[in-house]
């Protein structure tokens, strides 16, 4: 059996992704890897700090991981965010500090101040001009065996369209779930439920992508 060693602790994501790719895996998280090193998203794309975050994991693995000796081990990591037309695309790779990023604070900012700024930016800003898409990049990166070539990463990229609302709606998910509207929706993310918003999201389409990638490379 393969292990997956997620590279996130967000047990939303952790569950989102055990969801989509089953019993097929065993799976690991940071929380099973406490000694494993932090990485700084500073690639500026998601789809950089998605390979970062999975390479730098997959390298620590390989010289720190003997307790994993024998097994086939992958790691799966994802960056995601909101990209919203009206700000040129903001806040972007920046999401989850979207309301500390302009004060210089270190560390992420909680989903209500981000909500409150998004909207603040947003006030004015008529319903047909606050398009906006979650975006979702996965990196997947095979642990080397010992003295094997450094491995090659798998991107997998996942996009779901909408629209930011004038007023948070929902109490479910997670960030800017209580404000994004799908397209061809009338609930927002946070109203939707787990499983409706499993079925389309941006993170389900890359790890849909990244499903029928595992099972034509079994
Ligand atoms: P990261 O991929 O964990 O770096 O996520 C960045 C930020 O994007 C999160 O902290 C959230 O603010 C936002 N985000 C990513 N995916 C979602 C989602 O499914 N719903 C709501 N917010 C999200």
């Amino acid at each position: 059996m393969r292990t997956l060693v997620l590279a996130t602790r967000n047990r939303h994501k952790v569950g989102e992704i055990q969801a989509v790719l089953g019993p097929a895996f065993e799976y690991l998280t940071l929380a099973d890897l406490p000694a494993a090193p932090e990485v700084e998203e500073d690639a500026g794309t998601f789809a950089g700090n998605a390979r970062k975050k999975a390479e730098t994991l997959a390298g620590w693995l390989a010289a720190n991981g003997s307790a994993l000796a024998g097994r086939e081990i992958w790691v799966l990591a994802d960056d995601s965010g909101l990209e919203v037309d009206a700000l040129d695309g903001a806040p972007g790779v920046h999401s989850a500090r979207f309301a500390a990023f302009d004060t210089g604070r270190p560390g992420n900012s909680t989903d209500a101040e981000n909500n409150q700024k998004l909207l603040r930016r947003l006030d004015g800003v008529p319903a047909s001009d606050r398009t906006a898409r979650f975006r979702c990049v996965m990196a997947l990166t095979p642990v080397p065996a010992a003295g094997a070539a450094p491995s090659v990463t798998q991107l997998f990229t996942g996009v779901c369209e909408g629209s930011v609302l004038d007023q948070p709606r929902g109490t479910g998910g997670f960030g800017y779930d209580p404000l994004f509207l799908p397209q061809g929706f009338e609930l927002s993310f946070a109203e939707l439920g787990e499983e409706a918003k499993n079925r389309i999201s941006h993170r389900a389409r890359a790890l849909a992508g990244l499903h029928d990638w595992l099972a034509a490379h079994p």
